[in-house]
């Protein structure tokens, strides 16, 4: 049985507002500092479950994609993540997305951020998989989102807290407050000590903006950091709206290898490193993705962590090997500092000897489904980034496309809002029972996923997952604290997760079914997924026309 509210304690504390944004990441900072451009006097709350800076955004790598460089275009950067997007791509989304990126990032640059420059002046501007240009902008050489996260949260205390501008870290929201039509009200929060509104507490606004992230803790080995327990996409489903392409998770295929028992965030050794010549090798030295594909360790993202998986499942083994010792200690310093420094924290040294690494899950695709400018089909809510499907990713992720789409759909919401916030209105009181999935559910839960609903799936695997889901959803909890509420988030994405991936049956962009290896034309399209008062249900809409 789905839950359909969470909220199980009466709200001790209320707050007006006429805008909420759940989130502190590249997307809800930017929502925050377009609106109140947009819109001086609005007061804007920015509720996050951590501290500020928690979140996938500080911990990105390679960089952020524009046609920023001499040559590019939006149009080549388009083809380029319609190619990735495997037939499915929203062609709209994605060209706003490149139109106004270039753009967004010259604000980033204004507002602070201050990206890598050659020596003469211009940006520096590398490549990646599947970029047919030189387009990723980057900080640090490999610190692109710790300067991002860094500079918008600089301008944010430039701000200052205010009438119109209040900042809770610490707040998990849980719920979403809607009309008796279903519109969004507003949204409860579970403040973990903030004096006078430590606890259970409703937040009353015309608007509610998600900036959530993603749900990499769904799996057992993911580059995520534990917040991203995907509460936005679980609480938006609960509310009633669509959300689309969950079945494409990208994993990334190394990721520094803790040891079996490892949870959590593993340290991402970012792909740039077989850009510059690092080979993937078994325990025996062996380079195993030669003649696998014609760019061979280069390969594209999923290819290379299929092929790792099989590697894996054909020795026995729990690992391969990244082997960088070319590179020798002044490239490594110079050019990945901070994949050398948390190596060596774990206790290796890539100067040395190979890095043990296995793929994990990295970026979800699908999301809360939502329109052009940030809209769900829930009136009032608004979604973006990594917690939104905006259409632009389609079945796989371009590289380094998803910091800029937190930066431009932001963009867009505020442009949405700008044109006028939605009348006050009351939620409605909420008598459904509140049900929770008890945390003992979530090493099983996360075990689950990694083995049948991960790199490599099938019919069987996927089936055995679906069983594995329903029973942990027995385990009921009574005790509604912040890892109830997280994993009961987790378990309803994972479920919804589970049932598209068994139900698309081919292969495409990051979904890959060992027994429908082929993709296949009648499934060019998006299966959207929402609670409804008897469960999940799941509608299968084909694209039409454009490019297949
Ligand atoms: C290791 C790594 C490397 C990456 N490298 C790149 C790269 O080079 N280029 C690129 O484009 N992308 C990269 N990505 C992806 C990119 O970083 C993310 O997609 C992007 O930062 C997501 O931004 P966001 O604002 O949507 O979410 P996040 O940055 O994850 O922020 C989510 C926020 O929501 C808060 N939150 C979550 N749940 C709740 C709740 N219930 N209540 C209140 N607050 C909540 C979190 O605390 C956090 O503040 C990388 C990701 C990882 C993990």
């Amino acid at each position: 049985m789905i839950a359909r509210r969470l909220l199980a304690p009466t709200p001790g504390w209320r707050r007006e507002t006429d805008v909420v944004v759940v989130g502190s990441g590249v997307a809800g900072v930017t929502t925050v500092l377009a609106v109140r451009h947009a819109l001086p006097t609005a007061r804007i709350l920015l509720a996050t479950k951590s501290v500020l800076d928690d979140g996938s955004t500080r911990w990105a790598q390679g960089g952020i994609a524009a046609a920023l460089g001499p040559g590019d275009t939006p149009e080549q950067h388009l083809q380029d993540t319609l190619t990735a997007g495997a037939g499915i791509c929203d062609e709209r989304a994605v060209r706003a997305l490149v139109t106004d990126g270039p753009g967004a990032v010259q604000r980033l640059i204004e507002l602070g951020a201050s990206f890598d420059r050659e020596p003469s002046g211009p940006l520096s501007l590398t490549r990646e998989g599947g970029h047919l240009r030189r387009r990723i902008a980057h900080a640090g050489g490999d610190a692109t989102g710790a300067e991002i996260s860094r500079a918008l949260l600089a301008a944010l205390a430039e701000a200052g807290q205010s009438a119109e501008l209040e900042v809770i870290e610490h707040a998990l929201a849980i719920d979403l407050l809607q009309t008796a039509d279903g519109r969004a009200a507003g949204i409860t929060l579970h403040v973990l000590g903030e004096g006078q509104r430590d606890g259970v507490g409703a937040v009353h606004a015309r608007a509610v903006v998600l900036a959530t992230g993603g749900f990499g803790q769904v799996y057992s080995a993911t580059t995520n950091p534990p917040v991203s327990t995907g509460d936005g996409l679980a609480l938006a489903m609960r509310a009633g709206a669509e959300a689309a392409d969950l079945e494409f998770v990208q994993f990334h295929p190394t990721v520094l290898w803790l040891g079996p028992s490892s949870r959590g965030r593993q340290p991402l050794i970012s792909e740039a490193v077989r850009g510059e010549g690092a080979v993937l090798i078994d325990a025996a030295g062996r380079r195993f993705m030669t003649g696998q594909h014609p760019l061979a360790d280069l390969a594209p993202r999923d290819v290379v962590a299929k092929a790792i998986m099989r590697e894996l499942l054909t020795s026995g083994t729990d690992h391969v090997y990244l082997d960088g010792r070319h590179l020798g200690p002044a490239e490594w310093t110079r050019r990945f500092p901070t994949i050398l420094a948390s190596c060596r924290a774990h206790g290796i040294d890539p100067v040395t000897e190979p890095i043990p690494v296995v793929p994990a899950a990295h970026y979800v695709s699908g999301g809360i489904r939502t329109d052009l400018h940030g809209r769900t089909s829930v009136p009032g809510l608004y979604a973006c980034g990594e917690v939104a499907c905006t259409g632009v990713h389609g079945a796989n992720r371009l590289a380094s496309n998803s910091l800029l789409e937190g930066l431009v759909f932001a963009e867009r919401i505020a442009v949405a809002l700008g044109r006028g916030l939605p009348p006050a209105a009351d939620p409605a009181p909420d008598a459904r029972p509140a049900r929770l999935v008890d945390p003992a559910a979530l090493g099983p839960l996360q075990q689950l996923m990694t083995a049948d609903a991960g790199v490599l799936r099938s019919g069987p695997g996927l089936a055995r997952a679906a069983a594995g889901l329903a029973e942990l959803g027995l385990q009921d909890c009574d005790k509604p604290d912040a890892d109830a509420w997280q994993v009961t988030n987790l378990h309803l994405i994972a479920t919804a997760l589970v049932s598209s991936a068994l139900a698309r049956e081919e292969t495409r962009g990051s979904h890959w079914r060992e027994d429908f290896a082929s993709t296949v034309d009648a499934w060019r399209g998006h299966l959207i997924v929402s609670v409804g008062q008897s469960g999940l249900t799941s509608v299968y809409e084909p694209v039409l026309g454009g490019q297949s």
